[in-house]
């Protein structure tokens, strides 16, 4: 059994697997906010921990989602004090993520000390950008200095809907170039050649690139200049306004993508702002990644909103036939949750294709413990 723990700022995922069978699953939510009952995640994890009975279940690891792995990690690691120190390092780039993913990770070595813990990183599948994609033109010095260069992140969602897309298609994925479009309260997209990442939109932090929820997505540098000067902002003011009050918030005062659809139909004005430049940026990556791609053969919607939303997936790749993208109305409003949305004979093959983090994250443990690895992962665990 795999235990698969995915803790956020405000909440925790878990899901437990019996080879690639889910045996359960859940979600504590709201955790620390006003008038919620879970006080923090130690809460959640012992509560989780209870209702699991986790301390006599027999498990073979607890897999733990980790979004920022900076430039050291690259692939599924056993985690070790030695480990905990460098995604600790990693804090300034990850403030939001890190120190929730950091925390569900010594809570549960505490519950499961007998096991191997092992961290699946959000970046590790943007390792393969060519320099040039991964590169700021920046002053080289100070990019060494600090790290500052593009990461990428959602890698663990892009890695498992890549492969799923090749399997639907019944070629091998290392054939295929792809546009992977991963729509959720974070929303980032990625240009796949060959399963390997080789441009996605999220940077040196998860700001960059498309529009988010409550997040800025790309936006002039420069912005922030006019913010301190004219307006005496600080910098962590800056950051918080970035993160938290930008995006669709920002544009209209809601980020959930199914209320600002509900305030379009209403013909509200600010609400329809919202969506053009939500699903114009996106049509800007879409044609951004073709071109550095070259040859296209398939486009992919995942996620809260890529799953969900027809309005997005339509308005977003409305007009590009002559770069043959197109979507055709009746798949795209309605099918099984995992389907092809273009029409027949288009040159591009549209798909809707659900993630799944937590199944992608097992599978990657299993691979890791297959019995040719498992020898040295028992001894570095017996190590740390
Ligand atoms: P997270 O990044 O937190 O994992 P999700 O992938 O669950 O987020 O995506 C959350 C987003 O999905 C929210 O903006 C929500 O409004 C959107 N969403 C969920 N269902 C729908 C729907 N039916 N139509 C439009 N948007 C939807």
């Amino acid at each position: 059994m795999i235990f698969v723990l995915n803790c956020g700022s405000s909440s925790v995922k878990y899901r437990l697997f019996d080879g690639s069978s889910p045996l359960a699953s859940g979600k504590v939510e709201r955790i620390g906010e006003a008038g919620s009952p879970i006080a923090d995640h130690e809460a959640a994890l012992e509560q989780i921990a209870r209702d699991l009975r986790l301390a006599s279940l027999p498990l073979e690891a607890v897999g733990h989602r980790v979004v920022h792995g900076g430039a050291r990690f690259r692939t599924p690691t056993v985690i070790d004090s030695d480990v905990i120190d460098e995604i600790r390092a990693l804090i300034p780039l990850a403030p939001l993520h890190n120190p929730a993913n950091l925390e569900g990770i010594e809570l549960a070595r505490r519950l499961r000390p007998d096991v191997p813990h092992v961290a699946v990183f959000d970046t590790s599948f943007h390792a393969t950008l060519p320099a040039a994609a991964a590169t700021y033109a920046f002053d080289r010095g100070l990019a060494a200095r600090y790290g500052i260069r593009r990461y990428g992140f959602h890698g663990i969602s892009f890695s498992y809907v890549a492969r799923r897309t090749a399997t639907l298609l019944d070629r091998p994925v290392d054939e295929l170039n792809m546009i992977v479009l991963h729509l959720g309260n974070g929303a980032s997209a990625a240009a796949i050649q060959g399963g390997r990442s080789v441009e996605t939109s999220m940077g040196l932090t998860p700001l960059e690139g498309l529009v988010m929820g409550t997040r800025t997505g790309d936006i002039d540098p420069a912005v922030a200049f006019v913010l301190a000067r004219q307006g005496g902002l600080s910098v962590d003011d800056i950051d918080a306004l970035y993160q938290h009050e930008c995006g669709l918030r920002g544009l209209c005062g809601d980020n959930d993508m199914r209320t600002v659809i509900q305030r379009v139909s209403a013909g509200d004005p600010h609400a329809q702002l919202a969506l053009d430049v939500y699903c114009h940026r996106i049509r800007k990556y879409v044609g951004a990644y073709h071109a550095v791609l070259g040859r296209l053969d398939a486009i992919v919607f995942t996620a809260g909103i890529g799953e969900n939303s027809a309005d997005v997936r339509a308005q977003s790749l409305s007009g590009l036939l002559p770069m043959g993208i197109a979507v055709d109305p009746a798949r795209n409003a309605a099918g099984r949750p995992e389907r092809v949305i273009s029409p027949d004979g288009t040159p591009v093959t549209a798909y809707v294709v659900p993630t799944d983090e937590e199944r992608a994250i097992a599978e990657e443990i299993t691979t890791l413990l297959a019995p040719s690895a498992r020898r040295q992962v028992v001894s570095s665990t017996e190590k740390a």
